[in-house]
């Protein structure tokens, strides 16, 4: 349970952290972004300010450098004027040009081509191509004694800063141009360091003022490319989908990667400042350091929000222990406790929360169960001396039943007139015997004896006498033999006597021991003496196997029936020829 809750506490946490990780990444994203929109409209403001006050000045030296023109046009116009142009060398016009403080000097025939210059590029240069209205203003001033000046424009040739004049003197088939670089004006008028501060470095010193800008430019655009007005000279190609892009929108933005590159139109008033038709401000930025701060930024925030919850964990953790876990374990051992029998323990209640109404339930459970127990023990107690009190007297019922069953037992084989075992005790005696011959080869013989004309006693003396000769005759014989012979009483006045380990010899030499005693002794009962009684004694050996009992008895009945018929008062030996008939 305990892992269980550490793993759903660390899936929280990871989770969590996670979830913050990329909420403040996306937060961070968009707050940084949305300065840096701001940032970038700041800065393009900035700079069409800049632009503003920096056509200002050069309308200033436009100005200065019209006037410049104007001298030198009409001086020149004057100085060929009686001259075959056609054979104005170079040389010369190099040297009317240095004269007059221009850069060039152009001759422009009436289709308006340069057919003489100082700058022997333009030479042969068409320069109507420049556009109808341009050529229409041109042809306007052929031979009429009138001049006009462009505003000071990047060079379409060089992207360089300057001023063209045109002058068409009086009668004359061709214009004279002339142009003042501004460079050139500014390093004669001034210095050199002073037209780049001016020009160049307006832009350049902004820049260093400005984070993340890698570069600052003002571009125009001419025939087909975009010419860089403050690196002199530098153009590139772009497309027509640009332009048109650039039109459409107010700021055009290029991303590549963490670099931004911003294109914007000048928008100033071309009948105000002719010289910024056509332009436009460029700035690249690199904002690669701040969405590194971005990522460090996102970084630290994980790693902050780890050893937050790693903090919270712990504590949460100890609560957990504390005031949960721990409880948990303790209601748990109680529990076990309960389980195995102790049902005394209690569990120590501090706080009123749930996990104390357990315990208290739990404790309250105990103490019934305690007392269900002591009543069981209690009640086990009376019951097990009940049990005891009862086994006793089971035990002793027992032992009188024993006692009984023995005595039916013996009364079972006992004959109850002259308690001498019955002809059942005899029966399994002889059972017994054989099953010994069988075992030790040791013969038995068997005497069956009936007292002869003992009807008589009864029909003399009565039934009381004849039982009682039938007692004293059960003593007679139980006193005549060895201790290990059975007497037994057959039924009526007929006794079987079993002797064992006895051969036939033996069996007569008993018998005839008994039918002596008997025939010699008179009996006397109470004061009355009763005249001697005889006994006839049939016997029979028993040493072959394959007689069966039944067999024995016949023998020994027929043995008696021999000595009854041959005059009785005599033992007869059971003898095979005597009797043929069996
Ligand atoms: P024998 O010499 O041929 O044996 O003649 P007996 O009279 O002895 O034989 P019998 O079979 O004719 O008579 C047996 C008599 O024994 C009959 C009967 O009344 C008597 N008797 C049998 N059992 C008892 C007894 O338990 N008590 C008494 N008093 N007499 C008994
Ligand atoms: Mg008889
Ligand atoms: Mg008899």
């Amino acid at each position: 349970m305990k892992k269980k809750i550490l793993i759903y506490l660390l899936l929280i946490i990871f989770c969590t952290v996670f979830s913050v990780a990329i909420i403040m990444g996306l937060y961070t994203k968009k707050a940084i972004n949305e300065v840096l929109n701001n940032y970038e409209e700041f800065v393009l403001m900035g700079l069409e300010e800049k632009v503003s006050i920096f056509y200002n000045f050069i309308y200033l030296f436009e100005l200065d450098m019209r006037k410049i023109s104007q001298k030198a046009l009409v001086s020149i116009g004057k100085e060929i004027e009686n001259k075959d142009i056609k054979e104005l060398t170079d040389g010369y016009l190099i040297e009317l040009k240095n004269k007059y403080n221009i850069s060039d000097i152009y001759l422009i025939n009436s289709d308006g081509v340069i057919f003489k210059t100082s700058d022997k590029s333009d030479l042969g240069l068409n320069i109507f191509f420049v556009g109808a209205e341009f050529k229409n203003k041109l042809l306007k001033v052929f031979g009429t004694g009138n001049m006009f000046f462009e505003r000071v424009d990047p060079a379409a040739q060089t992207g360089r800063f300057k001023l063209f004049s045109y002058y068409g003197p009086k009668g004359k088939d061709y214009l004279i141009e002339t142009s003042i670089n501004l460079d050139e004006y500014m390093k004669k008028r001034y210095q050199l360091k002073c037209c780049d501060n001016i020009v160049y470095d307006f832009f350049s010193k902004k820049r260093k003022k400005l984070n993340y800008i890698i570069s600052l430019d003002i571009y125009y655009r001419s025939r087909g490319k975009i010419w860089s007005i403050i690196n002199r000279g530098k153009y590139s190609l772009k497309s027509d989908e640009f332009f048109e892009k650039l039109k459409k929108n107010r700021i055009l933005t290029i991303r590549t990667g963490d670099k931004v590159e911003l294109w914007k139109k000048i928008n100033i008033k071309e009948g105000e400042f002719h010289w910024a038709a056509g332009k436009y401000i460029n700035a690249v930025f690199d904002f690669s350091s701040i969405y590194r701060y971005k990522r460090k930024i996102i970084i630290f925030s994980i790693i902050i929000s780890l050893v937050v919850f790693i903090l919270f964990y712990m504590i949460a953790l100890n609560i957990v222990e504390t005031s949960f876990l721990r409880r948990l374990l303790l209601i748990k051992s109680m529990i076990k406790k309960i389980a195995n029998g102790d049902y005394k323990t209690k569990i120590e209640i501090r706080d009123e929360d749930e996990l104390s109404e357990i315990s208290q339930n739990i404790n309250k459970m105990a103490g019934d169960i305690d007392r269900v127990m002591s009543q069981l023990k209690n009640n086990n107690k009376i019951l097990e001396k009940k049990v005891l009190e009862r086994t006793k007297e089971l035990e002793y019922k027992n032992r009188s039943l024993v006692k009984l069953s023995k005595k039916l037992d013996q009364m079972a084989r006992t004959d109850f007139l002259t308690g001498l075992s019955n002809r059942r005790a005899a029966l399994r005696k002889i059972q017994d015997e054989k099953i010994r011959y069988k075992r030790a080869r040791k013969p038995f013989v068997l005497v069956l004896i009936d007292i002869d004309d003992f009807k008589d006693v009864n029909d003399t003396y009565g039934h009381d006498v004849g039982d009682e000769v039938l007692k004293r005759f059960s003593i007679l014989f139980e006193a005549s033999v060895r201790e290990q012979d059975f007497v037994s009483r057959w039924g009526g006045e007929e006794f079987l006597i079993l002797l064992p380990d006895t051969d036939i010899k033996g069996g007569e030499i008993l018998s005839e021991k008994i039918r002596k005693r008997i025939a010699d002794i008179k009996i006397q009962i109470g004061d009355k003496t009763y005249y001697s009684l005889t006994i006839t004694l049939g016997l029979s050996v028993y040493d072959d196997t394959d007689k069966t009992i039944e067999q024995l008895l016949k023998e020994v009945d027929l043995a008696l029936y021999k000595g009854k018929k041959e005059g009785k008062n005599r033992s007869v030996v059971f003898n095979r020829e005597d009797f043929d008939n069996i």
